[in-house]
């Protein structure tokens, strides 16, 4: 992180479940996409990555943007760095289900196309869901979480389990502080519209690769384990 810009400094609960091997896992996949400037990961890779639990799957994560992709307006974007080679780190720990875009977009038609697939896959598993992006570090909110127009019973609850988990490692979660998802194109929105528990999580770039080391990445490892196990205790109860 250049010098003057914000950055967040997290206690030592970060330190404390920290693993070079974890980490080191984490940059090997990283490099996949790093490697081919994430506009896709690996030299031929599928369309959507599905990124499996060891066991029984308890919620579903998907990473949208983990590659380059185009905004509203059909510009190009650079890829939210991390969140593909992180989902695919937490599915098999956490017993999450990764749907991950991996192959390059040839144009908005073809994105529109590819975000269609993975969102139907999230319907057709019908667990709760977490649309996972990345934004920049405004020192305030390591993860924001954007809960959509319409939020569910059950979807508030994974929310209030994001923040509640987020204290209890001293990683400062917020709701709707910086991005809401409000936008009826938002896959949380869409996944709403259907039925199934969603909401956006927005991590910070301290977060993310190339900024984080492997306290970050244990932290945050920490707080999707966290929250795996929180939400289905309280879906279940
Ligand atoms: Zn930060």
């Amino acid at each position: 992180m250049p010098p003057g810009n914000p950055a967040h400094v997290f206690g030592a609960t970060a330190g404390r479940a920290a693993t070079a091997d974890i980490d080191a896992n984490l940059l090997r996949i990283e490099d996949e996409y790093r490697v081919h400037e994430y506009a896709q990961r690996s030299a031929n890779p599928d369309e959507i990555l599905i990124a499996q639990p060891t066991r029984t799957a308890r919620i579903t994560v998907l990473a949208q943007h983990a590659i380059n992709h185009f905004d509203a307006y059909g510009r190009e974007k650079l890829a939210d760095r991390g969140t593909g080679a992180l989902v695919e780190l937490v599915a098999p720990r956490a017993d999450i289900l990764g749907i991950i875009s991996t192959g390059r977009l040839r144009g908005p038609e073809h994105q529109r196309q590819r975000h269609s697939a993975m969102v139907a896959r999230a319907i057709a598993d019908g667990r709760p869901s977490i649309d996972l992006h990345g934004m920049s570090c405004d020192g305030v909110s390591a993860v924001d979480i954007g809960t959509g127009r319409e939020p569910s019973a059950a979807s508030r609850l994974i929310a209030d389990a994001a923040i509640e988990c987020g204290d209890r490692l001293g990683l400062p979660v917020t709701r709707n502080r910086r991005f809401g998802a409000r936008g009826p194109e938002r896959l949380t929105n869409v996944l709403l519209d259907h039925g199934v528990p969603a909401i956006q999580a927005e991590l910070c770039s301290c977060l993310r690769q190339p900024h984080s080391g492997p306290a970050e990445t244990a932290l945050v490892v920490a707080w999707f384990d966290s929250l795996t196990s929180t939400i289905s205790r309280a879906l279940a109860g």
